[in-house]
């Protein structure tokens, strides 16, 4: 097994490739990782389409930290273009919400904590701000409230 396979199997994300790793300090982790989908469905038409268009900069996507160091995905959205409607759009994934940088595992992890200890401990912790550990609680609140059918 070489080392991005083994890190494959750590991160255990479906559909998701990590390509390169890096110590960044004695305390983060960055791996590098790229999505194994050739496609991306138009969220307008719901057509499927295989033409990448761009890519993005590189974003940092905070997920569960490896043996005790935080780490981050370093993660280029694909942009793709859709023949049907003449558009581009950015591929959704499921391990991540759009225009957040932390995974959605990473959020649960961070709203279970919450509920058990406060704002601030979870944010020296986790070297968070305080605001982002309270956004991602409530988010993740709400989202529970939706589920459980009770309406706000
Ligand atoms: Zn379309």
């Amino acid at each position: 097994m070489n080392n991005n396979e083994l890190l494959n199997k750590l991160l255990g994300i479906s559909k998701l490739l990590v390509m390169k790793s890096d110590f960044i300090g004695e305390e983060k982790l960055h791996l590098e990782v790229a999505s194994t989908l050739a496609v991306a469905s138009c969220p307008d038409c719901g057509q499927v389409s295989n033409q990448v268009h761009d890519e993005s900069e590189a974003q940092m996507v905070r997920d569960l930290s490896i043996a005790e160091r935080q780490c981050f995905l370093v993660y280029r959205a694909r942009r793709f273009k859709c023949e049907h409607c003449k558009k581009t759009f950015v591929e959704r994934v499921e391990w991540k919400r759009a225009n957040v940088s932390y995974t959605e595992r990473y959020e649960r992890y961070v709203y279970q904590r919450v509920r058990r200890e406060s704002v601030s401990q979870v944010a020296q912790d986790e070297g968070l701000s305080e605001e982002a550990v309270q956004a991602i609680f409530e988010y993740r609140a709400k989202k529970r409230r939706r589920h459980a059918g009770i309406r706000k």
